[in-house]
């Protein structure tokens, strides 16, 4: 079975915010001071099984698992294990998750056993105190440990980096050659305007446009053709050995091509990162409704899926999108 929306895009893939909690803050995503959610608001560990096998049925192929942190979220594992089982008897070909990669030391070595065999890794500099600052208070060599720990143990790893205004910019040479050196691949990713922060959007915005046309003054990108049918659009280069893609939503818009849908942890299923609309699965899940009664309503949402995101940057209208990432997990 496909799952097919209005505008015919094969929707195969489901992002699953398994927690809005994480043990960092970084000032893009989130405030300094957040309220997190009462455990009984979030989705059991149960209930998302139960979600993504009914989305495997529907055929999605591919599933992400992403937060707040996935990593804080506890029996994290045994969902995992659960899900790999899958992918030898029905459609699900992958599981992924993506992190801040501040727990992966601890849990590299179980990801493995348990089929991971590719991360994202969110990190926006290589300089200790830079991180230190963006994140509020991390400590940057967790993360190098966890990223060692899991090349160690054969996970590939792509680095995801926000650029911002003003704070990595200047960095983006020196991030492609740590990448480069290590042999991982390289997204660089604009500022999107999720909820307000303790910063204005405008202060942290940057195009990526403009960066990827001095990129290319320098490293002479030839368009990749990795494809991971997302928003990424990927560039090789003869002085590179990894790929570099760049995701532009503000600057250069690739909703024609979206194959994905997103759980938050409270259940509720965004059609488009970029839109504030949602269909709730939360009482479906907790009340004795039927597996068919969820495959309709996820078809139903499947129909509403927008033709495009609604991300707008603009110190005159001051749009944001009405969640923090942290609750679809970017
Ligand atoms: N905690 C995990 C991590 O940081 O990788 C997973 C969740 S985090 C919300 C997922 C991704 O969203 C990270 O790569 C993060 O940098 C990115 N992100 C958060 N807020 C963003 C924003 N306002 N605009 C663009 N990307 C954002
Ligand atoms: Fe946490 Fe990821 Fe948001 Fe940073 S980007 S605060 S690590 S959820």
């Amino acid at each position: 079975m496909k799952l097919i929306d209005q505008y015919l895009r094969k929707v195969n893939y489901l992002r699953v915010s398994v927690t809005d909690r994480c043990d960092l803050r970084c000032v893009y995503c989130m405030k300094e001071k957040m309220q997190f959610l009462p455990r009984k608001d979030i989705l059991t560990l149960e209930e998302i099984e139960r979600l993504c096998d009914n989305f495997i049925d529907l055929g999605v192929e591919k599933i992400r698992l992403t937060g707040g942190e996935p990593l804080v979220r506890k029996d994290i594992i045994k969902l995992i294990e659960r899900l790999n089982y899958k992918k030898y008897n029905t459609n699900l070909k992958e599981i992924t998750i993506t992190t801040n990669g501040t727990l992966l030391k601890k849990y590299a070595n179980q990801l493995r056993k348990n089929g991971i065999e590719r991360i994202n890794v969110s990190l926006d500099t290589i300089n200790p105190e830079k991180y230190n600052k963006i994140t509020r208070f991390g400590n940057i060599e967790k993360v190098f440990d966890g990223i060692n720990e899991s090349l160690n143990e054969g996970i590939k790893i792509k680095i995801n980096t926000v650029v911002i205004k003003d704070f990595n910019e200047n960095e983006i040479e020196e991030l492609i050659n740590w990448t480069d050196s290590k042999k991982i691949d390289l997204t660089f990713i604009e500022v999107m305007p999720m909820e307000e922060t303790d910063i204005s959007r405008e202060y942290q915005f940057t195009s990526l446009t403009d960066i990827f046309e001095n990129l290319n003054k320098k490293y002479n990108f030839r368009q990749s053709t990795h494809n991971t049918g997302g928003p990424a659009r990927y560039y090789v280069s003869d002085s590179l050995s990894s790929n570099i893609g760049f995701i532009s939503p503000l600057t250069n818009n690739f909703c024609a091509t979206c194959n994905r849908v997103r759980i938050s942890s409270t259940g509720k299923l965004f059609m488009c990162l970029g839109q504030n609309d949602y269909v709730d699965f939360m009482d479906i899940m907790r009340k004795d409704f039927s597996d068919n009664y969820i495959k309709e309503k996820i078809k139903f949402a499947l129909n509403i899926k927008p033709k495009n995101h609604d991300f707008m940057i603009d110190s005159k209208i001051n749009k944001y999108m009405k969640r923090h990432m942290n609750v679809t997990g970017g």
